[in-house]
């Protein structure tokens, strides 16, 4: 029954769960999981299309970060072994972003570490946003932590296309990953890089100690913000971190919550991140049947993935084609005559370039 009334809801009157439809389904026993594996991956076809949208990361300045996330090997709070290294000259930032087009993807995320940038990390990452526009035609993405105003604005007018800052938990269970920020921090930088022109991607990471009913309240606070693209990172615990011994997800368990992200977040990009190898395992290829339509490929930010040539294969066996990249590609729908068509974003009041 609350397959059935999902399946009405997504796919016949074309609007999202309610939490009451959202948790009915969360709550079927896993043994059900083929039949949500089977609705997900319908819902993803009729918001979406089959497309499946590659992008790869440069963890283009690493560890010593002041933040104490306690799922992060890149927080100088605790002894991980993690690789410090201030930002990477523009030539490795470049060499990266051509073996990402060559690889196929379309997308090219900057990633720091560091709670928020300061003004001369931006120029040197808005420079190299710049260069890879400029010699690869990749879209770019930063993740570069808490924003200032002015910053989302410098960013947008430099032709970021997409900033990601994930929440990375519920509500409920952030204050006992992070103390040295807040979630209504993050929400906000959320809320700005959209104010600013940007589109939002925003996810988290899923089995940091969450319960089955906070993951998909997560999912509902996400949805909330209206992000093109949700990462999901499967938890995969860092030693040396406080979460060092954090029990993972079982794979059943990490299928269930991708398609009950991709039932809550009908039409956003669902990315699976970090952890898809591991925790998934044999599994992975039924992450994308279970509703994810993008994928990280190549290595993490502080872990190593599979190499690209397998992913593409993947796609190839699974008859699901990798989406172009372009200006105005974004986020699909399928329009009443079968074509794509971007969906009809609000209209904004952007922050202005001089905001401070
Ligand atoms: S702010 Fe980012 S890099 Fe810093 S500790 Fe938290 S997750 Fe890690």
């Amino acid at each position: 029954m609350p397959l059935a009334a999902a399946e009405r809801a997504l796919l016949d009157e074309r609007r999202p769960l309610t939490r009451d439809e959202a948790l009915a389904v969360a709550r079927l026993p896993l043994d059900d999981l083929p039949a949500l594996i089977a609705l997900a991956h319908r819902v993803r076809l009729a918001w979406c299309g089959p497309e499946v949208e590659l992008e790869s990361l440069i963890n283009a300045k690493s560890g010593a970060c002041a933040e104490d996330c306690a799922f992060c090997s890149q927080s100088a709070h605790f002894d991980t072994g993690v690789e410090v290294y201030p930002f990477l000259d523009l030539d490795e930032v470049l060499a990266a972003a051509r073996a990402t087009r060559d690889a196929g993807a379309t997308q090219f995320c900057i990633v720091v570490a560091v709670r928020g940038p300061s003004e001369r990390l931006l120029d040197k990452v808005i420079k190299a946003v710049t260069a890879v526009r400029d010699e690869t035609g990749l879209e770019v993405a930063c993740s570069l932590g808490l924003l200032e105003p002015a910053q989302a604005a410098r960013l947008a007018a430099a032709g970021v296309r997409r900033y990601n800052h994930n929440l990375e938990a519920p509500r409920a269970v952030f204050g006992s990953i992070c103390t040295t920020h807040s979630y209504d921090d993050r929400v906000a930088t959320a809320h700005l890089a959209i104010d600013a022109g940007m589109e939002l991607c925003c996810g988290g990471i899923l089995g940091l100690g969450e319960t089955l009913e906070q993951r998909v309240d997560f999912a509902f606070e996400l949805a909330a913000l209206e992000p093109c693209e949700v990462p999901v990172n499967l938890f995969d615990p860092r030693p040396g971190t406080p979460l060092a011994d954090t029990p993972v997800l079982s794979p059943r368990e990490a299928l269930q919550a991708i398609a009950l992200f991709r039932l809550v977040l009908p039409g956003a990009w669902i990315r699976l991140a970090g952890g898809r190898e591991k925790i998934l395992g044999e599994l992975q290829s039924m992450g994308l049947y279970a509703g994810a339509n993008a994928l990280i490929i190549g290595n993490y930010l502080t872990t190593l993935g599979r190499s690209p040539e397998e992913d593409v294969a993947l796609l190839e066996s699974l008859g699901m084609p990798v989406a172009g990249g372009g200006p105005g590609e974004g986020r699909f729908v399928v329009a009443a005559d079968g074509t794509h068509a971007l969906p009809a974003k609000p209209v904004r009041k952007l922050i202005p370039l001089d905001a401070s």
